[in-house]
Parts: structure tokens; C-alpha cells; sequence
């Protein structure tokens, strides 16, 4: 029951994105009206950080970081993406040069904390400024791991992922739309949609998913209202369309550059050409143009200058080989909203696959370092899971408290058997859907 992503797509997305970024980098933060009078039309060195012709930059990185994860790890294990984060700011690793450039102030911050010991869902800031274009800019690699799974219309526990990815940088509601948009409308481009049908198609499942889940989502909705009407969006005069490295004028100059043109080698030219940051909107209008048009669609010129071409053949290469073979069970269970899964294990303790499904997005929590003690003894634990203090615990303290029960059981040894009797895990479980509860009201 698993879709198939076309190769050629799959290849145009990544390559789609790496050759915008790198047509964008000479000229970052250059303003429009200057490239009005000596546009961007093919690959150029130096400029702005004074790389080679063809060198892409942070985009692109962490791009690569992001598809190599969800190529050789487990699902969940953000840890391990966090880790190539930190190599590439810290030796350069998934760069074209051996030097890390180009790198976000928020994206930044977000890897220090993981550095100095933050949990990876609670690294991304979560303020109002926190709304670069960070995390949107390196999601691309979800559109046909989710599109497999799960084809174009995505359930809440593949929008939870495309959240929980964000978050790793950026965890404002805000970013975490608009990567949900980018990924709803992307899945629609790779099942050969046309780009008009696809933002109409994917800006109304997001609407549908966004407008019936919590308060801060509802109310950072309305934020992307310009894309509602994709016409009168395509319609809009250039001047109308701001290229910042704020999110939502990314996102929305990328969807209007492939709204506006008709190939992937005018879209991106466009992109590049709106000026300011160039590489990070031309990445992304590149990763949809790409989806739309095909990895063959690409000037070749521009591909026989790209840095590590071949390395990035392989990785995609190897990402592809991984798309095949999903378990309908994979699915049927990473589909399920965490509430449903929370509401899942409660009715049947002994439901493990519900229960592996939990450890399997948040079992890499790192709870021993949260607790404050490499180990929590029963007592502790026991004392922790007191009706009063449960009742005034978070939901990322519920997810490590629950996390933490389960490791208690990890022998087998009927701990978790003792504690469900004594209604102990109920109780975590149950707080989680009053938040829950609390966040929609
Ligand atoms: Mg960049």
C-alpha cells in the first residue's frame, strides 16, 4: 500500500535545491535593485563569501545531514541528526569546501544548546525572532519519505514529524507551518501534480490539519493567508513579494517564483534575482522546481559546476534504495497522532506495538541527563509519579517521565506490569492528553 516517489523527481528536489543555493551564495544580501542591473544567469564565483563557482552553502548541508539521518537511522533518533549538525559547525563535515559558512544566528544557538547538553526537541528557540528561514530550508528530504508512506494527503503523525524535525532549530509555531506547508504542497508536486494544483491542493490539507489543532497553531495560521488564492498570489507584482530571511517571506517568495515560471531554469534565475537572501530562496523554489520539472530539467552547465556533485548523487542514490520496503504497520503506526497514541497504549497496556511506536519518536530522550542523575532508582520514580506533581508536569516532562517508565521495564522484569496496576502510568498518560485538551481551548 506504499506509494512509489519517481527517482527523477526525487533526484530534481535535492539537486533542485543545491544548484538555487549555489547560484545564490555569490550573491547573499544583495539587494534587488542591484541585480536588476547585473542579474544572477548562471554559476558565478566569490562575491559574498568568496567560495568558487558552485559552492553551495548551510542549505545544503544540513539538507544532506537531514537526508543521510533518515537514510542509515532510526526514525526518532534526532540525536543522531543533531550530531551531524554539530560536525558540519563544528569540522566542516557536509560542506563543499572543507569550511563551514553561512551559518544562522538561531540555527547556531540551536546547535550550542544541543553541544552543552539540551534535549534535541527543546534546542530551537521558540520566541517571535526565532523565525528565520532555518528550518525551512533543510526539510526537503521529509517530501519523499513522507510521499511513500503515506502519499499526498499527510496524517497528523507525519505533521507531528515534519514538527519535530523543525523543531530541532526552530520550534516557534510559526516555522513550524510553514514547514508543514512546504511539505503538504511538495508531496502533491511529486505525485505530478502541476504547481497551481499543488498549492491550492496542499495549502487546504495543511488549513485542514492546522485550523483543528492547538490555539498557537490556529493563530499563526492566519499568517499565510496570502497564499489562499494561489491566483491572485501568482498574480501579485514583484514589489508585493519580499525575499528576507524571514520565513514566511520565504516561503512565500519560493511558492510565487514557481507559480510565476514555467521551467526549473527560470525559477530559480527569478528566485535568485529578488535579491537578499538569494541562496536560501532559490534553494527552496530550486527543491520545488526541481520536484516539478525533473532532475533532467537542470542546466546541465550548472550541474558540471557543482561542488561534490557525486556525492551528492550518492547520498540521494542511497536515500532512494531506502524508500522501498515500508511496512504497512510502519505506516498505519507512524500515522497516528500522538494523541491517538497516547490514547492507544491507555486502552490496552499490553498494545506493544503502540508502545514501540512511542519509544520509537521520543525513546532518545535523554533522561538521565534531564533527571539530573545518570539513574533514577524505583523510589525516585515512584515519588515523581505522585497524582500532584504529575498533575503539574509539561508535556516534554510527561514524554521523559513516560520514557523513563519504560526504560524501567526494558528487562522485562514486571516493573511496568507493578506500576499499570498501581495506575502510575495512566497518569502520565492522561496528563498529556489534558494538555493537550488544554492547548485547543
Ligand atoms: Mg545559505
Amino acid at each position: 500500500m506504499t506509494y512509489q516517489a519517481d527517482p527523477k523527481r526525487v533526484k530534481g528536489l535535492i539537486f533542485g535545491h543545491a544548484v538555487g543555493d549555489a547560484l545564490g551564495v555569490p550573491v547573499e544580501f544583495v539587494g534587488r535593485g542591484e541585480l536588476k542591473s547585473n542579474p544572477v544567469t548562471g554559476m558565478r564565483g566569490h562575491g559574498t563569501y568568496d567560495m568558487p563557482a558552485g559552492a553551495w552553502s548551510d542549505d545544503t548541508s544540513m539538507t544532506l545531514c537531514l537526508l543521510e539521518a533518515l537514510t542509515r537511522d532510526r526514525r526518532g533518533d534526532y540525536r543522531g541528526l543533531m550530531e551531524r549538525f554539530l560536525r558540519w559547525k563544528n569540522e566542516g563535515a557536509y560542506t563543499p569546501t572543507g569550511v563551514t559558512f553561512d551559518m544562522g544566528g538561531a540555527t547556531r544557538r540551536a546547535i550550542s544548546r544541543f553541544e552543552y547538553g539540551t534535549d534535541p526537541l527543546l534546542c530551537g528557540g521558540d520566541r517571535e525572532t526565532d523565525n528565520g528561514n532555518g528550518a525551512l530550508m533543510r526539510i526537503a528530504p521529509l517530501v519523499p519519505y513522507l510521499f511513500v508512506r503515506f502519499g499526498s494527503h499527510l496524517p497528523a503523525g507525519a505533521m507531528e514529524f515534519v514538527h519535530d524535525i523543525a523543531a530541532l532549530t526552530h520550534r516557534h509555531p510559526r516555522s513550524l507551518i510553514a514547514c508543514g506547508i512546504y511539505v503538504c504542497i511538495a508531496v502533491q508536486l511529486l505525485r505530478g501534480r502541476s504547481p497551481r494544483k499543488s498549492v491550492w491542493l496542499g495549502y487546504r490539507h495543511a488549513r485542514e490539519y492546522y485550523q483543528s489543532a492547538n490555539e498557537s497553531f490556529r493563530k499563526e495560521w492566519k499568517i499565510y493567508d496570502r497564499l489562499r488564492d494561489n491566483d491572485a498570489f501568482a498574480a501579485l507584482p514583484e514589489r508585493e513579494i519580499r525575499s528576507s530571511g524571514y520565513v514566511v517571506d520565504t516561503l512565500e517568495a519560493a511558492l510565487w517564483c514557481l507559480l510565476t515560471t514555467t521551467d526549473y531554469e527560470s525559477c530559480v534565475k527569478r528566485a535568485v534575482n529578488l535579491g537578499e537572501d538569494t541562496d536560501t530562496v532559490a534553494a527552496i523554489a530550486g527543491s520545488l522546481a526541481g520536484l516539478t520539472y525533473g532532475f533532467d530539467a537542470i542546466p546541465e552547465d550548472w550541474l558540471k559546476v557543482l561542488l561534490k556533485r557525486e556525492e551528492l548523487m550518492q547520498a540521494v542514490e542511497a536515500f532512494l534504495g531506502t524508500l522501498v520496503d515500508v511496512s504497512e504497520e510502519e505506516v498505519l503506526l507512524m500515522g497516528m497522532g500522538k494523541e491517538d497514541l497516547v490514547r492507544g497504549i491507555l486502552s490496552d497496556p499490553h498494545s506493544w506495538g503502540f508502545i514501540e511506536e512511542w519509544q520509537g519518536r521520543y525513546g532518545v530522550t535523554n533522561y538521565s541527563d534531564y533527571w539530573g542523575k545518570s539513574s533514577l532508582s524505583a523510589d525516585d520514580l515512584t515519588e515523581r509519579l505522585r497524582e500532584d506533581r504529575v498533575s503539574r508536569y509539561d508535556e516534554f516532562q510527561c514524554q521523559v517521565l513516560f520514557t523513563t517508565l519504560l526504560r524501567e521495564d526494558h528487562w522485562n522484569n514486571g516493573a511496568w506490569e507493578k506500576r499499570w496496576e498501581k495506575g502510575e502510568p495512566q497518569r502520565v498518560l492522561r496528563r498529556m492528553l489534558a494538555i493537550w485538551g488544554e492547548y485547543v481551548k
